[in-house]
């Protein structure tokens, strides 16, 4: 059982800490109850192994885009570690004695969303601005407010609790430049079981002194972050130039020597969102080629390495992100909302470059992955492409846990990985369920299934992250 692993007041979270030299936590939380994990009536059973039963469908890890399982009444067999022990269409006689949850809903991986920030979370939606002058007005100002920690706190429970909400059950994250930010998310999302990729925001020019940290104060406040998180599970530290127009090269290279010297960390940034950002780079570095020299020339990318946006991708940047294995982060509902610009798909799947998909909001408008994938669809067919169901499905699942380097532990339902999976109720208004109904083939299905599911604002009835219902709708009396 997972409470024999775990001290008592652990019970039930999947999260372990190591003590400091000093023998104290990392970090101080949780300083609150967190009612999406303590509200479960279920998390005692929960620790033993399960099958869940009803309709499955995930992709598969490392083939091809349209390789899946789907299964109209499948099992899935949770071992007591939180891991997959058997994805399939009965239950294999060893386990015939764990426990049977039954369900109608379907079945679902878990969702990666591979860029968002959780402090402009209460700037979302905010009205009328291009992103720099957006920033300026909006973003700036609230995320001055993380440097108190009670705040931040109060913000990264709101945030993981919409995000489990959603079925997202991992995601690339960033923070601000406090150490009391970046620890409230640490430890929310450490008590919740989420799978985090998160790092200290570096930015030392171009916005108001309350959210600029210089090179000395950085290191410091990296350094402590990554210790912090260097023992918990789930969790993975992303060096975290928020882009190049708000670094010095001091900043930048400071940055791109801690990813050299650490092989287990991540980057993640923002490249070539709009055209003003692109002019002003460039303005900044005039040495520099492109926006993706500017990175380079740090020892930014890499295949460790997350650039969100992508838009006004040249043809010699291609040619060295794809040789980099350097992962696209596509974020339609910012792109569209902000009116940065139209990201080209084929560019991207031409040339065998990572894709993975983001919510970034708060530019962009939705937490919701079935709104992104549906935008994303939008945005490549009025680029002359229409995209797979399949593809919007793996750049949420596989294509995220790719991006992060995890494809071998989340991202699709299969034996060895963890058990991040949510409840999507297919019935939940008659018109998708009609399309449901109606669609002759699993990838009909998943195309209705995106561009319906938002109609009735959320379809996810329940979310898993390692094992462990960790979010359900309280409405939902099911599993039935
Ligand atoms: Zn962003």
């Amino acid at each position: 059982m997972r409470s024999q692993r775990w001290p008592s007041f652990f019970f039930g979270k999947v999260q372990r800490l190591c003590p400091n030299e000093n023998g104290s936590r990392p970090f101080q939380g949780p300083p609150s109850v967190w009612w999406f994990m303590t509200n479960d009536s279920d998390a005692a059973e929960l620790c033993e192994p399960f099958v869940v039963q009803g309709p499955l469908f995930t992709l598969l890890n490392d083939r091809s885009v349209g390789t899946y399982t789907y299964l109209d009444n499948g099992s899935m067999v949770v071992g007591d570690q939180g891991k997959i022990l058997y994805v399939g269409p009965s239950v294999p006689a060893e386990y015939s004695h764990y426990q049977v949850k039954k369900t109608r809903h379907l079945i679902f991986p878990g969702f990666i969303d591979a860029h968002v920030h959780y402090p402009q979370l209460p700037v979302i939606a905010s009205y009328g601005a291009s992103l720099l002058e957006w920033l300026d007005k909006y973003t700036f100002p609230e995320e001055a407010k993380y440097s108190q920690r009670p705040y931040a706190e109060k913000r990264a429970r709101q945030f993981l609790e919409l995000m489990l909400k959603r079925g997202v059950t991992s995601a690339a994250v960033f923070s601000t430049i406090h150490e009391e930010a970046f620890d409230a998310l640490l430890g929310a999302a450490s008590y919740s079981g989420f799978n985090l990729v998160s790092g200290v925001t570096a930015m030392n020019r171009g916005a108001p002194d309350n959210v600029l940290v210089d090179v000395g104060l950085f290191k410091e406040v990296s350094a402590k972050a990554i210790e912090s998180g260097r023992c918990v599970e789930r969790f993975r530290y992303a060096i975290t130039p928020r882009f190049a127009i708000s670094c010095t090269e001091g900043m930048l290279e400071y940055c791109g020597r801690l990813l050299e010297s650490n092989p287990s960390l991540l980057m993640q940034t923002h490249i070539n969102e709009t055209k003003e950002e692109v002019l002003a780079t460039s303005n900044l570095f005039p040495h520099a080629t492109d926006y993706l020299d500017v990175y380079d020339a740090f020892g930014l990318l890499s295949d460790r390495s997350l650039f969100a946006h992508g838009i006004y991708t040249t043809e010699s940047e291609y040619e060295r992100w794809a040789a980099s294995g350097a992962s696209v982060i596509h974020c339609p509902t910012s792109n569209t909302f902000l009116g940065s610009g139209l990201f080209d798909a084929s560019g991207y799947i031409s040339r065998d470059i990572n894709v993975g998909m983001g919510s970034d909001v708060g530019g962009g408008v939705s937490l919701n992955p079935f709104v992104t994938m549906s935008e994303a669809y939008k945005v490549a067919k009025l680029g002359g492409r229409v995209l797979d169901p399949f593809q919007l499905v793996y750049w949420h699942t596989l294509g995220g846990a790719k991006a992060i380097n995890q494809a071998g532990f989340i991202g699709s339902l299969e034996p060895g990985k963890w058990a991040d999976f949510c409840l999507i109720d297919i019935t939940s208004d008659d018109l998708g369920f009609e399309a449901w109904e109606r669609s002759n083939s699993v990838q009909e299905k998943l195309f209705g299934l995106t561009f319906l599911s938002h109609d009735s604002m959320n379809k996810v009835v329940e979310t898993y992250a390692g094992g462990i219902s960790r979010w359900k709708d309280a409405t939902c009396q099911g599993p039935e």
